[in-house]
């Protein structure tokens, strides 16, 4: 004989679904509902604010092996508002994969970017005016495991947290440097030709 304590009256849980006073759906007027609308709309347009920088600590390790990054800017002011919200997003994404993301270099000076292209250990190719890291619009991210930045695409989970990072530009419409001949695993820039301001 079956226990009565397993036994479930569906009829009876139907019911009390349909009676209950707090299940609101029906009693939504348009106003309400439109009202509702407009705060998911809202959420969805929602600009997402750059995390807090991390601690110097983080980047000891990165800095020893490519010393070039002690210098590097990663103000996110500097950048084109547009471009970073779209790197938030995609950082965003990253994070919820596993594979939390940090700025290792934004905005770049001309003459930060020829002192790069001139140096013996090649970190870029781009001379001075040729990279969108000079215009706000390209940005170097690496990701962050236990505290520290970790940037050699040796390490297997790194190299994982690169090819993500690569996907997820790729379904933003953001080009990725790791498909380069010259592979730039950790750079992501708004894609299309870089106009160059007037006059210069
Ligand atoms: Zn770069």
């Amino acid at each position: 004989m079956a226990n009565p304590i397993h036994t479930i009256n569906i009829n009876n849980i139907n019911n009390s679904t349909f009676f209950n006073k707090n299940h609101k759906i029906e009693n939504l007027t348009p106003k309400e509902y439109a009202y509702g609308a407009k705060i998911k709309l809202t959420l969805e347009e929602e600009l997402l604010v750059p995390p807090p920088p991390l601690p110097p600590e983080a980047f000891v390790d990165v800095i020893m092996e490519r010393p070039s990054l002690n210098t590097a800017n990663r103000d996110w002011a500097l950048l084109d508002a547009a471009f970073v919200q779209k790197v938030l997003h995609i950082m965003e994404k990253l994070r919820a994969r596993g594979y939390p993301m940090t700025l290792l270099e934004g905005y770049r000076s001309p003459e930060r970017q020829d002192a790069l292209a001139g140096q013996a250990t090649l970190v870029t190719k781009a001379k001075g005016g040729q990279s969108k890291h000079q215009y706000g619009l390209a940005v170097d991210l690496a990701p962050v495991r236990n505290g520290k930045v970790v940037i050699s695409e040796k390490d297997p989970w790194a190299l994982e947290a690169y090819q993500a990072l690569g996907e997820e530009a790729h379904a933003a419409g953001i080009t990725w440097g790791g498909v380069w001949r010259f592979r730039d695993y950790g750079h992501i820039e708004k894609s299309g030709p870089l106009h160059k301001p007037q006059g210069r």
